[in-house]
């Protein structure tokens, strides 16, 4: 594992706390609304940042049978974990790198007629077989939409005649926001005239919002990542995921400032008044976006149960926070960053970034605690 399970909470500036038994109780919660639909876990981006190996263990132990990553290196550290799980790479296959999913029973989601092209070949050279005997597993993506990734109905034309080399086990798409709910209607449309040519195959379109549409998308599998981790699948609506995640940071330094004194490399803060400022342990290295210090993001650590806001500008390992109507501060005391007062949700809207892109950046050089029951 990765350097930062080491870190002990009285050498790091951040504690990152994942609740492994909320992830496994969200998917549980997935798993009743998806009823006869399968419910995957996304895992990619080492689970969103909260750590791969103990996500993929809780899960894997809970029941959960099939997992997507996006790169075949976090497909392997999956399989260590999961020895008859799928696992399902969505970024494709890079050219030569065929070997690496046979080896560790990965199935490429393939993307192109290329890729399948060079998977069907090193199915039909090698003759490789699963464990069971059966041929190597994969799947087909098809681009509906988003522009990015997948098979066009022409593409499908011209690489289905390969299909016998491997086993399709799954067609999938990617939808768009759950917000765009007419483009969405048109990706269901473009899904199913694609899938008409593959209709025995098991299907895959839903990722956490979708499975939260009226348009009740789930097919046969679906793929949450972030309402797993506690993000809120139905922005506006009250979050029915249960949190996941804490960060909190320690107090170093306080300090009473004089009015007109102002706070950070920019100078960008004045005190109008007496305040009592906290210096915190935690800076944009962590996570913490520049953008939560703007004038007016409602950015704010909790301290003592108060709401504290963020002052003048996140630094690489610094921001200080106006703790002046907080109790007593001290050298040592923790704040909450992110937790029960302040959701990811909140977190990302003051910085005006996404909860996915909160996630991701969290847990660089934290001590993590992890949390089961
Ligand atoms: C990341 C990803 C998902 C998961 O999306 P969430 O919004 O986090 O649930 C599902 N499918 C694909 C193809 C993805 O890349």
């Amino acid at each position: 594992m990765d350097v930062t399970t080491e870190v002990t909470p009285s050498e790091a500036g951040t504690i990152l706390t994942v609740d492994l038994s909320a992830i496994v109780a969200n998917w549980q919660t997935l798993r009743l609304i998806c009823g006869e639909a399968e419910c995957g876990a996304v895992v990619k981006a080492d689970a969103y940042g909260l750590g791969l190996k103990p996500v993929v263990t809780a899960l894997y132990e809970a029941g959960c049978k099939t997992f997507f990553v996006a790169h075949a290196f976090e497909g392997r550290a999956a399989r260590a974990i999961a020895p008859d799980a799928a696992i399902y790479v969505l970024n494709g296959m890079r050219p030569d790198t065929a070997p690496l999913y046979a080896d560790f029973n990965l199935a490429p989601v393939l993307c192109s007629v290329p890729e399948i092209e060079d998977w069907g070949q090193y199915c039909a050279v090698t003759g490789r077989r699963t464990a069971e005997g059966g041929l190597l597993p994969a799947a087909f993506r098809f681009e509906t939409g988003l522009n990015q990734l997948g098979l066009k109905p022409y593409d499908l034309e011209h690489g289905i005649h390969l299909s016998h080399l491997f086993d399709i086990r799954l067609i999938m798409t990617q939808l768009a926001h759950a917000k765009h709910e007419a483009t969405i209607t048109k990706q269901i449309e473009k899904f199913e005239i694609m899938r008409a040519k593959l209709p025995n195959v098991p299907a895959s379109i839903a990722h956490s919002g979708a499975i939260f549409l009226e348009a009740n998308p789930l097919y046969d599998l679906v793929r949450p990542g972030y309402a797993l981790y506690g993000g809120n699948p139905v922005p506006g609506r009250p979050n029915p995921m249960k949190p996941v995640v804490r960060l909190e940071a320690q107090v170093i330094q306080v300090r009473i400032l004089e009015p007109g004194e102002r706070v950070g490399e920019d100078q960008g803060w004045v005190a109008r008044g007496p305040r009592r400022i906290s210096t915190i342990s935690a800076g944009f290295a962590d996570g913490i976006p520049q953008s939560l210090t703007r004038s007016g993001s409602g950015g704010a650590v909790i301290s003592q149960g108060k709401r504290c806001p963020y002052i003048g500008g996140v630094g690489m390992d610094l921001v200080a926070v106006d703790t002046s109507d907080s109790g007593y501060v001290e050298r040592g005391d923790i704040v909450e960053l992110i937790g029960p007062s302040i959701t990811i949700d909140d977190f990302a809207a003051a910085a005006g970034i996404s909860g996915y892109e909160v996630l991701t950046g969290l847990g660089q050089r934290c001590h993590r605690k992890y949390q089961k029951l």
